[in-house]
């Protein structure tokens, strides 16, 4: 398997190499395709698999499938994440690859200045990664509006349960329009885990490592 496979813009293949990802890692092989056909995916792998560029690079796509979408306010792609080191992880790998397509990324979660996050969604962004109580805050202070929101990423579900967000989640999901694209990773398959998949994902491809 090679990234050519993808059909990736010249842009976004230009962003690929320069990284110096010569070949997708197992789980992209088995999760671009999928995400790249519009699929929701209940994917099951752990970090340093490669699992963020696997969401990352079909939300890319998905985003510059429709440039009239991103004249107006509000992300189109919104991914959540339990810890905001693991929140920052997946902006800076976002970054690489949405910089070179005029793609703003935006990552808001506790303990940096809300205000300043307020300020930055309110200046616009087409990608936000969040931890889940900092994002209901800034929902409820109208920093952002998620009605232009499409697909969306659950990130280390299981963990995101351990600290006790399903709550949130559920508050997240239940505001973003349900014909989105919704992809789950988690490394684990708890049951509580499996039955909001069930809930919240529609038709979905189960991928593993
Ligand atoms: P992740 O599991 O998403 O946290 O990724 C683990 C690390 O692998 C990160 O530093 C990525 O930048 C890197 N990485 C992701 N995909 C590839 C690839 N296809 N080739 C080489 N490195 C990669």
């Amino acid at each position: 398997k090679v990234f050519k496979d993808c059909a990736f813009s010249t842009a976004l293949m230009k962003a690929i190499t320069k990284q110096g990802y010569e070949k997708p890692t197992a789980i992209q092989c088995q999760a671009l395709p999928v995400g790249l056909s519009g699929r929701d995916i209940i994917g099951i792998a752990k970090t340093g698999s490669g699992k963020t560029a696997a969401f990352v690079l079909p939300m890319i796509v998905h985003i510059m499938d429709q440039p009239e979408l991103t004249k107006e306010e509000g992300p189109i792609g919104v991914i959540c994440a339990p810890t905001r080191e693991l929140a920052h992880q997946i902006f800076l790998e976002a970054k690489k690859f949405a910089k070179l397509n005029g793609i703003r990324v935006a990552a808001v979660y506790g303990g940096m200045s809300k205000l300043d996050q307020f300020k930055e969604l309110k200046a616009g962004c087409e990608i936000v990664v969040a931890t889940p109580g900092r994002l209901i805050d800034l929902l409820k202070m109208k920093a952002l509006t998620m009605m232009k929101a499409t697909y969306l990423v659950l990130d280390e579900a299981d963990r995101m349960f351990d600290l006790g967000f399903e709550p949130q989640i559920r508050s997240i999901v239940g505001q973003i329009r349900p014909d989105r694209q919704t992809l789950l990773f988690s490394a684990t398959m708890p049951y509580k885990v499996e039955k909001l998949a069930r809930e919240i994902l529609s038709d979905p491809v189960r991928v593993a490592v």
